[in-house]
């Protein structure tokens, strides 16, 4: 059986002073954003930010619950941004989180690995990318490390989406009528 291989795509940079300006003030949105972590029980903190057309931003940080649910952050700045009428109008989204620091102030400095978003987090990255009709990048960064991704296939490849629950005789039907 013949093996195959897929390549996913992606920009990494020492600095954040390497992205476009518009991206790292995104990235200072959300890290804006982890401040407003609810997160107790992981103290695990990450903010996001979502940027919509016209620069509208939207901003979430994860919130948990004794049960170990998690809101991600992601998803709450997707969810304010598809609330406030921007569904189909997102284009870039940045995320940055980590562990609460022991110190009390928390120092961001401290984190040296990018987070990244969930599985659930780029199911909804995907649904909001096909309902865009463009490829949402993805920006995901430390202090001293950034990745970037342009388009949700290249964190999830093979990805189930609206497409998949559309009627398979759709087709057939339409054909009928020609
Ligand atoms: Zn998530």
């Amino acid at each position: 059986m013949p093996k195959k291989k897929i390549e996913i795509e992606y920009e990494e940079f020492d600095s954040p002073d390497e992205l476009p300006i518009d991206e790292l003030g995104l990235l200072g949105c959300a890290w804006s954003a982890r401040e407003k972590a609810y997160a107790p029980h992981s103290e695990f903190m990450v903010g996001a930010a979502v940027m919509a057309n016209e620069g509208h931003i939207f901003l979430g940080s994860n919130q948990e619950n004794a049960n170990l649910r998690v809101s991600c952050a992601e998803r709450v700045a997707l969810e304010a941004a598809s609330m406030a009428g921007f569904r189909e109008q997102v284009r870039k989204l940045a995320v940055v989180g980590g562990k609460k620091g022991i110190d009390p102030d928390d120092k961001p400095e401290k984190i040296e690995e990018p987070v990244m978003p969930c599985g659930q987090c780029r199911q909804d990255i995907k649904e909001f990318e096909d309902n865009t009709g463009e490829r949402i990048v993805i920006i995901s960064a430390s202090r001293n490390k950034v990745r970037r991704f342009v388009g949700i296939d290249n964190l999830l490849p093979f990805a189930f989406g609206p497409k998949d629950l559309e009627d398979d005789d759709t087709e057939e039907e339409e054909g009928e009528n020609e």
